[in-house]
């Protein structure tokens, strides 16, 4: 790994690049943590060589602000983009970047305004100037390292939306990347400020994120009044008090225009104070939502990595296991015998099944089977012995396909399954077979069994057994295991669930973009 501090030193190392391979920039203030690692990561993966730079802008930050006590940690960070592999970190000084002076104090020298219209609202009413110092830091560091790429997170989505447009003003030749937010379990939105915080307080700042999650909840049941939405959020924010609100503003996601009602996206964006903390987040309504059908066969780890992609997406995780496991409970409550396929049948018609999204990815899918919460009723020993006999009747098939299909028709769902791409959703935005050798998976299985206490585990066995399976599965009558035509495969071996989770959401976001470039509306 380079650090230069000189941007003539950075430049005649990159001159001998360009030519040759992409350049990726991701700008950063340091302290970095997992969401600068997201962008890190998507920079490594699409680019050659990866320019992380590092450095606190005076310019951003409005006399009152937190400037000398910001976090600084500068050998942490190098430590960990070493780890991640980045070929260039650029640690310019203050006086490097020709910054004297503040843009209150007008002394700089030439800045770089973006549209009032864009910075008068959310953050920028607040922070007067603030968008100016992005603005000129961020043409800065483009025009000194040239990138084909530069990466910057939604979690700060009025800087993203201002960049965006200041590049195409300005015919700045970048492609601008967004990468979405990363959060804690608890639904905290990452950030370097959240060192302030106390465990406590921590805990208090995840009542953001579930605000947000309210209305987004209320946009799915068809709420689209922006005034309505904001209330809910609000409400939400007022059960945890220590929070104050700064604003929560519901806007265009591209012009940054407030909305009366949400016609197809809007950007929904709290800031907050907790103690002296600034803490900010948001999430994006969008009518059109994707539809991601994730199939493979057994053990090639779909159902953990989808629970993490529903998660950083903010799509519910259609869990269809769930699904399955709630009527085979409600048949052994009904005391209806698993033969008489007449009686299921029938049952099956009358019934109301509901899921709702956990509120962090380590916990399952709420199931609601009528009226009655049954997530936990649904994992016991005695359905998970019944559920496989009942899966297999073609009635009760039918009928969860059909309510698969309806939660689809209402958009923004993660499904994992055999036959999700070819037969539930044939129409889904982006089609994964996620699938492993056999030699990998019976390698996993025997950790796996390892780990629950088995010492003496016969790989060889497992190794046949999964082929076994795998025939079967692809041979049954019922949703036979198939790959979709317009599928990508991706062979997990040798991976790690981050980076296939990474690589999923990568190809979603270069799905949306190729969609975008065609006119398509998403
Ligand atoms: P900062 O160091 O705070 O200026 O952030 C550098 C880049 O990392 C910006 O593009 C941020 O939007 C992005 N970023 C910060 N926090 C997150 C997060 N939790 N998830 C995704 N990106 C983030």
């Amino acid at each position: 790994m380079l650090l230069f501090e000189q941007i003539t030193e950075l430049r005649s190392y990159l001159a001998s690049k360009r030519f040759k391979s992409q350049i990726g920039l991701v700008p950063t203030m340091g302290a970095l943590h997992c969401g600068h690692v997201s962008l890190i990561q998507a920079a490594i993966a699409q680019t050659d060589t990866v320019v992380v730079s590092i450095f606190v802008n005076p310019l951003q930050f409005t006399p009152t602000e937190d400037l000398q006590k910001y976090p600084r940690q500068l050998q942490q960070d190098l430590r960990l983009c070493e780890q991640l592999g980045v070929e260039v970190i650029f640690t310019p000084t203050v006086e490097e970047m020709g910054i004297i002076g503040d843009t209150e104090s007008q002394s700089v020298t030439t800045t770089v305004v973006p549209p009032v219209t864009m910075t008068s609202g959310l953050c920028g009413r607040f922070r007067p100037g603030h968008f100016i110092g992005v603005a000129t830091i961020v043409t800065k560091l483009l025009q000194i390292v040239q990138p084909h790429r530069a990466y910057f997170g939604q979690k700060d989505a009025q800087q993203l939306a201002i960049i965006r447009r200041l590049v195409a003003d300005l015919n700045l030749a970048v492609e601008i990347v967004g990468c979405p937010i990363v959060r804690e379990k608890s639904g905290l939105a990452l950030s370097s400020r959240n060192q302030y915080l106390s465990a406590t307080e921590k805990q208090q700042a995840a009542v953001i994120y579930r605000s947000l999650q309210q209305a987004a909840r209320a946009f799915k049941q068809r709420e689209n009044r922006v005034e309505a939405l904001i209330d809910l959020v609000k409400q939400e924010l007022a059960t945890v008090p220590p929070i104050k609100i700064q604003y929560v503003e519901l806007v265009d996601p591209q012009t940054l225009q407030p909305l009366d009602r949400v016609k197809e996206k809007g950007l929904l964006a709290v800031a907050a104070y907790l103690g002296s903390t600034r803490l900010i987040d948001n999430i994006v309504l969008n009518q059109h939502q994707p539809i991601i059908a994730i199939d493979g066969p057994a053990g090639a780890g779909k159902s953990t990595v989808t629970r993490r992609v529903a998660e950083q997406l903010g799509l519910l995780y259609l869990d269809t296991g769930a699904m399955y496991r709630a009527v085979t409970w409600l048949v052994m409550q009904a005391k209806i015998p698993i033969e008489d396929q007449a009686k299921i049948g029938d049952l099956i018609k009358e019934v109301q099944l509901d899921l709702i999204p956990a509120d962090s990815p380590e916990l399952p899918t709420k199931v609601l089977i009528n009226g009655q919460d049954v997530t936990q009723a649904i994992r016991t020993p005695e359905v998970t012995s019944q559920v496989s006999a009942i899966a297999a009747q073609a009635a009760v098939r039918q009928e969860l396909v059909r309510l698969q299909k309806y939660f689809g028709a209402r958009g923004g769902v993660i499904a994992e399954g055999r036959d999700i791409g070819t037969n539930v959703f044939p129409d889904a935005e982006l089609k994964i077979f996620l699938t492993a050798t056999v030699a990998e998976r019976a390698r996993r299985r025997t950790q796996d069994l390892k780990n629950l206490g088995h010492q003496s585990v016969d790989i060889e066995q497992l190794a046949q057994e999964i082929q076994k399976r795998d025939e079967q599965d692809s041979n049954r009558v019922i949703a036979p295991l198939k790959k979709a035509d317009d599928a990508i495969e991706i062979i997990t071996d040798g991976l790690t669930i981050e980076q296939v989770t990474q690589q999923i959401i990568d190809l979603y976001w270069r799905r949306k973009a190729e969609g975008r470039g065609k006119g398509t509306q998403n």
